[in-house]
């Protein structure tokens, strides 16, 4: 068994990001973050901070908009068309869960496709689903990294993904079967889970329940990727009973220092490949206006 060290892989995509970063600067381009946080939420203070210190850290400007919990829809798309059209901005990244009030799949369409960081403009979304070159969430794109420097192979195995939010499990599931593994979703209403998941040669695991998925759902030698994350008392917990499964994983992600390492990562690398993109865009521009 062996113990995917996020936080370590993470590390080394920064340092290369950075690198990437500066030849970019020396270019006259700085890319630029700009964050919307909207309320109050803990967690969500605690992430962007986090995203903060991580754009820092590779030389990434970062704009942070605090928005009152009462701003209306009107507001906040007010500011996302202003950062739309800001140039010096690459990313723009809201921050969610959002109060109830607002309606995020509105505010996610608004974001320019270009400046889509996270991934969750339809845009991205179907380009995702054609398997076509786009911003790809951040999470399953962090999984897929794992995956290819572990060397672990996806063509044509069993890959059940638990969870199919928006965000986590739809976007990992067209990512494992863009290169060719053959998906199961489950959620909420799926029958004979324990069937399912036995079968599995890889399981990612992105509900929000505490160590949910046990040793006895597990075949001998599977790959396991645990997104979850819960705040107990005792601490954080994932969702995979890490201390049991661990015994008959192939390959299995801890928490903390797995998953969610990377997923920053990949925003900064999501961050990184806009402002590459804005640069070709404005060259073009140029030549077409300068001939
Ligand atoms: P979510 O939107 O709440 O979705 C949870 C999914 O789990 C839903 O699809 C739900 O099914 C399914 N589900 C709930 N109970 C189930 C059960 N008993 N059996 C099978 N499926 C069940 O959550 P999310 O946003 O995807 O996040 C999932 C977890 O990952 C959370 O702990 C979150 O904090 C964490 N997370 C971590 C990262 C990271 O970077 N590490 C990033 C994002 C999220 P229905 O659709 O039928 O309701």
């Amino acid at each position: 068994m062996e113990i995917i060290d996020g936080k370590l892989l993470a590390a080394k995509v920064r340092k290369a990001l950075k690198s990437e970063v500066q030849e970019l600067k020396d270019i006259g381009i700085t890319p630029n973050l700009a964050v919307i946080l909207v309320g109050e939420d803990k967690a969500s203070q605690i992430y962007i901070k986090n995203k903060s210190k991580a754009c820092l850290e590779i030389g990434i400007d970062y704009e942070e908009f605090l928005l009152d919990v009462d701003t209306t829809m009107e507001q906040l798309l007010e500011l996302i068309d202003k950062l739309n059209e800001r140039e010096d901005i690459h990313g723009i990244l809201l921050q969610s869960p959002m109060p109830k009030h607002l309606n995020i799949d509105k505010a996610f369409e608004r974001i320019s496709p270009k400046k889509d960081v996270d991934g969750f403009n339809p845009v991205n979304v179907g380009k995702l689903c054609l398997n076509q070159d786009g911003f790809v969430s951040c999470t399953p794109a962090g999984i897929m990294k794992m995956f290819e420097n572990y060397n672990i192979n996806i063509e044509g195995k069993n890959a059940v993904v638990l969870g199919r939010s928006n965000i986590v499990g739809k976007p990992m599931s067209l990512c494992l079967l863009n290169r060719d593994a053959t998906v199961t979703i489950c959620h909420s209403k799926t029958q004979n889970l324990v069937e399912i998941t036995k079968n599995a040669d890889i399981i990612v695991v992105a509900l929000g329940k505490p160590r949910f998925l046990t040793k006895d759902m597990v075949k001998e030698g599977a790959v396991v990727i645990d997104v979850g994350i819960n705040r107990l008392e005792t601490g954080i917990v994932g969702d995979v009973d890490f201390e049991n499964v661990k015994e008959i994983a192939s390959y299995i992600t801890p928490v903390p220092g797995g998953v969610g390492p990377m997923t920053i990562a990949m925003l900064m690398q999501n961050v990184v490949k806009a402002a590459k993109k804005a640069s070709e865009i404005s060259e073009t521009n140029f030549t077409i206006l300068s001939k």
